[in-house]
């Protein structure tokens, strides 16, 4: 279900193109042939969106860096927000997973994590919360906590 399709990426030592899993895209694959590692496989990343019934299998499986955004339609400052997680998206992928999550439609999980206010910027690593950022912060102070937990 919902299995983001698999990328095509070229070797940049000999120019093979490798085919990556959608499943392999939070590893830094190496290339078949020469066995250099490969970019990582961007551009193009968006935030993903998560419910209360993926929100185990997205977030909680996930081997890697997950940050999660949980938001809401009438939240101002979410709307601003929102650029940024694209942003982070895009120049995060391959390296961590950006999802959101509407609280009002999914209020188990925004309870289960006892969230306040929004938004709420959750980060796990392998499944774990290891830390909730409160309020729209600019992406420097984001990536500078992605960065300690990577
Ligand atoms: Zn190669």
């Amino acid at each position: 279900m919902n299995n983001p399709g698999s990328l095509i990426v070229r070797c940049p030592s000999c120019g093979t193109k490798n085919r990556i899993p959608g499943t392999k895209l939070h590893d830094r694959p190496k290339c078949g042939k020469c066995h250099s590692l490969l970019p990582a496989p961007a551009p193009g990343s968006k935030p993903i969106d998560v419910n209360d019934a993926s929100f185990s299998d997205e977030i909680l499986n996930h081997a890697g860096v997950v940050l999660v955004d949980f938001w809401a339609p009438w939240c101002g400052p979410c709307k601003m927000m929102s650029p940024v997680l694209e942003q982070l998206a895009a120049q995060w992928a391959g390296r961590v997973k950006i999802a959101k999550l509407n609280v009002d439609e999914n209020q188990i999980t925004a309870s289960r994590y006892g969230i306040q206010s929004i938004p709420s910027l959750l980060l796990f690593k392998n499944g774990k919360h290891i830390n909730t950022l409160v309020g729209a912060l600019p992406k420097s102070d984001i990536e500078r906590q992605l960065q300690a937990i990577l």
